[in-house]
């Protein structure tokens, strides 16, 4: 085929470039006919890009799988089939269970299992003691690696049986279910295309140029992820079975090291011929394994989000670092039992509820003199430019990025509280739960990382993307324009004080510092309300203070409290990507860790 296209391709040059205008006026000859071709040009060596991570070795690739066709009618020894595969008795088992589409399968209902090479090999030379199995080969995806499913995701050409299985199963909340990570991301430039001749044939069968524009062969591209596939499969052990997110990222650049969406499961899972059991138990899971959690779910922040609200009642002058408040709990309930919040960075340290009330409340109750004593007007001007500021940190729109379906998440604007609270007269008591990242706010996973990565940059972004190389060319376009947020570069190092309190002595998380292996972080719990069952726990942060190289935000859905659950994970990853190993103090903490993500609680 190839060589057909290098034929065709010479035959047209050497044609002295006929021009259109000349074709179209033998067109019009009465005597002369001519025929339109269309020529498909490599069609045949089309071969799907592989997926790489930072590091360059390769996770994702398109080769030969190995199948095993068991036999339909015939009674089968599985136990001597184990022997010969030299699989022990459980695995062959559970390899055939989880094959078979659901539990008690008809006897002989078709199932093929996936083999190595190596495998495969010992079944043919047996193949006498064995004429009723059957091997074949298909071209399909294979993974190396057994992380990054929800990055990663699947080709939609190799995932029908999923597709069905997911049709039947779940039906209008199917469509959720389709993210086919960067495979489906970048499906057409992985695919590449074939090139598209369209020759102008006369009469005595002479090419006579072209009657439509010819498109170029294009060969399937490569794919470099941003993601460390060693950080990603550690991350993913400390999520293990829980429901929750994981995001890391390098602040300087936008790029995502790891991304991890809880619970966790094997890439080849959604592709696999084997693995029928297995998709229709994580279609019924109620703890919805396939939603792809960092980009598609939004929540409310809880008080990881008092951030965003310093950040911007300091630009708006509404508080001074210096500013200090009573833990006034006639307000708004603390949590924590704390020493006054005297400053700032003692009202972010302490995680103090009733400052960051009174914090919003000045943000809301300005009355500015253009406004003479209409408070009405006042307050709705005042959410309304809170909302444009935080709007500006990425949030309530898409970052854009490079995964299908990203939610934008929510911030109420006074519109919306006239017709929820059926008035224009709205108080700032009835909005106040958004000082402490509650009610109305959700902001994805994403987002929560991408506002970290902001203040440890003290006010830009990249936006966050996961390929940063496409083929020999770098990320797309947008992923290396720098935005910059409506704040300035001073508010943002305003909160680092308070930030780096948080893990200190007395700081919600000082149990989750750092310090003993000389590294600084900067961060800030949260634990989010839940009316449906126990609290969610959050935790945003970044490391080293002073020059960081990597944000880490960590949801764990019915968590409890932040400190407790979900700081500890950030941090773990945090040390791993900066330092390697873990030290021996946390090695305890740490397998407790996974031991509890491994039991999904
Ligand atoms: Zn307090």
């Amino acid at each position: 085929m190839v060589l057909l296209l290098l034929l065709l391709l010479t035959g047209q040059t050497a044609c002295s470039s006929p021009s259109t205008e000349v074709a179209a006026q033998e067109v019009q000859e009465p005597t002369e006919t001519f025929t339109q071709r269309r020529v498909v040009v490599g069609a045949d060596s089309l071969v799907r890009g592989r997926l790489l991570d930072r590091n360059d070795s390769v996770l994702v690739a398109t080769g030969t799988l190995h199948l095993l066709k068991l036999p339909r009618k015939a009674p089968l020894d599985t136990l001597a089939l184990a022997k010969l595969l030299g699989w022990g008795p459980t695995t062959i088992r559970q390899r055939i269970a989880n094959a078979l589409p659901y539990d008690n399968a008809p006897a002989g209902y078709p199932v093929n299992l996936r083999l190595t090479a190596a495998e495969a090999a010992r079944v043919r030379k047996a193949r006498k003691q064995w004429p009723t199995l059957v091997l074949s080969t298909q071209t399909g995806r294979r993974y190396t690696a057994n992380a990054g499913a929800a990055v990663l995701g699947y080709p939609a050409a190799e995932a029908q049986a999923f597709f069905n299985q997911a049709q039947r199963t779940v039906r209008g909340r199917y469509y959720r279910l389709r993210n086919g990570g960067v495979e489906g991301y970048y499906n057409g430039l992985l695919t590449g295309r074939p090139g598209y001749l369209h020759p102008l044939i006369d009469s005595l069968g002479e090419n006579r140029g072209s009657w439509a524009t010819d498109t170029a062969f294009r060969q399937g591209q490569d794919l470099h992820l941003t993601i460390d596939t060693r950080l990603q499969a550690y991350a993913e052990q400390l999520m293990g079975n829980r429901k929750g997110y994981l995001v890391a990222l390098d602040p300087k650049t936008g790029e995502i090291l790891a991304y991890v969406s809880g619970p966790v499961y094997d890439p080849a899972t959604l592709t696999a011929p084997d693995q029928a059991k297995v998709r229709s138990e994580m279609l019924s899971d109620e703890n919805r394994p396939l939603i792809n959690r960092p980009a598609m779910l939004a929540n409310p922040p809880g008080s990881v989000f008092k951030l965003v609200n310093a950040a911007v009642a300091l630009q708006l002058g509404a508080i001074k670092p210096s500013t200090g408040f009573k833990c006034d709990q006639t307000l708004i309930k603390c949590v924590h039992y704390h020493p006054r919040p005297s400053s700032l960075t003692m009202g972010l340290k302490y995680s103090c509820n009733p400052y960051f009330y009174q914090t919003m409340r000045n943000l809301i109750q300005r009355v500015p003199d253009s406004l003479a004593g209409d408070t009405v007007a006042a307050r709705h001007a005042n959410l309304a430019e809170w909302r444009r500021y935080v709007r500006s940190f990425g949030l309530d729109s898409v970052l854009g990025v490079d995964i299908p379906r990203e939610a934008p998440g929510f911030l109420p604007t006074p519109a919306y509280y006239d017709k929820a609270r059926r008035t224009r007269n709205w108080t700032y008591r009835s909005i106040y739960s958004l000082s402490v990242g509650q009610g109305e706010i959700n902001i994805t996973g994403l987002q929560m990382a991408n506002i970290t990565a902001i203040i440890a940059n003290r006010g830009w972004y990249y936006p966050p993307h996961l390929v940063r190389g496409i083929g020999d060319d770098g990320p797309l376009p947008r992923f290396t324009k720098k935005r910059y947020t409506l704040i300035d570069s001073a508010n943002f190092a305003a909160l680092l004080p308070g930030m780096i309190g948080v893990m200190q002595r007395g700081g919600t998380a000082e149990t989750s510092s750092l310090a003993d292996v000389g590294i600084t972080v900067a961060g800030k719990t949260g634990t989010v309300e839940n009316s449906e069952g126990d609290d969610h726990a959050a935790f945003v942060g970044f490391a080293p203070a002073d020059n960081p190289k990597i944000v880490v935000a960590v949801y764990l859905e019915n968590a409890g409290f932040g400190a407790t659950a979900a700081a500890p994970c950030a941090v773990l990853v945090m040390e791993k990507h900066l330092r390697g190993p873990i030290a021996p103090k946390r090695k305890n903490w740490e397998a407790r860790i996974k031991h509890r993500a491994r039991n999904g609680y």
